[in-house]
């Protein structure tokens, strides 16, 4: 063989003896066949076979296997986002002239998605408020295919109802679909509850490192499963094994990273319940809070992702004061290691359930610095909403 041959054909590298602690990196388009036949029958592969690099590798495998394996199911479909997983279960089994019901709590990029994408496609999106179970049944009908379940809701964090709902989709012939993303299947496993799928954007706990974009459908009845993986394929939904590994990676720490941000929340809520210039902090774990019943009777334990409000003397204030803090950052997304703050505006995405709450809610993602720390410059915003001096931007 020549010497430009040899540089292209791969090393005969025995992997007999082998077998690394971690997750190793399968990188693939292409995957190999012995022989012709193998070749042509390679769709009879089933659908954890090795056909083609967009429909996984020993990689993709790994994940799949330990989030099914959490979520209490049978199969996980991997998307490009949280979001992705959401959309593309949506566009799997919405099909024009069915409606499909939506929490008025949903995240928002679904509502966006539900009133353009579904909307063109002759599908109707109809928003319900999230607790009002009567209001919820009054709007399935024979049309609705699936009713859609996001607990607690997003920013307002309200807690619905799964098993109750569930039951009033069942008794019409709907399915239901669940977004698990603050809960975690470490603290609320939707499927063991008769939900027919569950959506976990694993960009948040799963990665837990603010540093990979990923989302996850688990289903527990495998024909369901097997349509989803046909149909990801066909829309092209495919993941890098890098991030992959990256998010296998963050599960090994995650109900550790889980278990400190949530203690850490704990002592940040009740903190900032009785300061006086806070108005509502809204965290189904904290006693007496809205849908603290139902959270305790059906989650194992909470995330350290909650909001609060300020007092309408000193809300105005809020942005220039956000700009004292020194350890939490200003950001989208949470689950990361950082403790994060979003100043968020829901009234205009709630329909159902208008909000008559304060104009903009604090969003807080507890992450895994001492508790302390976080407390302290969540003081210091605190103190710079009623002193009189504008706040230095920081500059390093
Ligand atoms: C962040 C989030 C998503 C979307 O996840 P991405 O990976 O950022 O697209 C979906 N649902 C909920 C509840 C989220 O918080």
């Amino acid at each position: 063989m020549r010497d430009d041959t040899q540089c292209v054909t791969r090393a005969p590298v025995e992997l007999e003896g082998y077998d690394s602690l971690t997750i190793p990196v399968h990188r693939a388009s292409t995957i190999r066949y012995p022989n012709a036949e193998s070749f042509a029958a390679r769709f009879e592969r089933g659908a954890d076979g090795y056909v083609y690099g967009l429909y996984g590798t020993p990689t993709h495998r790994h994940l799949e296997y330990k989030i099914t394996e959490l979520e209490h199911g049978v199969r996980t479909v991997l998307a490009p986002s949280g979001q992705a997983a959401v959309t593309m279960a949506m566009l799997a089994l919405l099909r024009g002239g069915e409606r499909v019901l939506i929490p008025d709590t949903v995240y928002g990029p679904v509502r966006d998605f539900a009133v353009n994408e579904l909307a063109a496609l002759g599908v109707e999106a109809t928003f319900y408020d999230p607790i009002d179970l009567d209001a919820l049944a009054s709007l399935i009908d024979r049309r609705t295919r699936l009713v859609w379940i996001e607990s607690p809701g997003s920013v307002t964090m309200e807690v619905q109802d799964v098993p109750a709902i569930v039951a009033l989709a069942k008794a019409a012939g709907a399915m239901t679909g669940c977004d698990n993303t603050w809960a975690s299947p470490l603290n609320f496993r939707p499927l063991d509850h008769g939900v027919d799928l569950v959506v976990e954007a694993l960009s948040k706990h799963f990665c837990g490192h603010s540093d990979v974009l990923m989302g996850s459908v688990t289903v527990r009845d495998d024909d369901l499963g097997y349509r989803l993986k046909a149909a990801f394929g066909r829309l092209g939904i495919g993941v890098s094994p890098d991030d992959c590994a990256l998010v296998s990676r963050g599960i090994e720490t995650m109900a550790v990273r889980l278990d400190r941000s949530s203690r850490s929340a704990t002592s940040i809520v009740g903190f900032l319940g009785s300061h006086p210039l806070v108005e509502s902090v809204l965290y189904p774990a904290l006693p007496g809070s809205a849908g603290h019943a139902i959270w305790k009777r059906d989650f194992s334990g909470a995330s350290g992702v909650f909001s609060f409000s300020l007092r309408r003397e000193v809300s105005a204030l809020a942005f220039p004061a956000l700009d004292s803090l020194k350890l939490i950052s200003i950001g989208a997304s949470w689950g990361g290691t950082k403790s994060l703050i979003a100043p968020t505006s829901v009234r205009s995405s709630r329909t159902a359930r208008p909000w008559t709450g304060a104009d903009y809610l604090m969003r807080l993602s507890v992450g895994i610095e001492n508790a302390d720390d976080i407390r302290e410059d969540i003081e210091r915003f605190l103190a710079a909403l009623t002193s009189e001096a504008v706040p230095v931007p920081q500059t390093a």
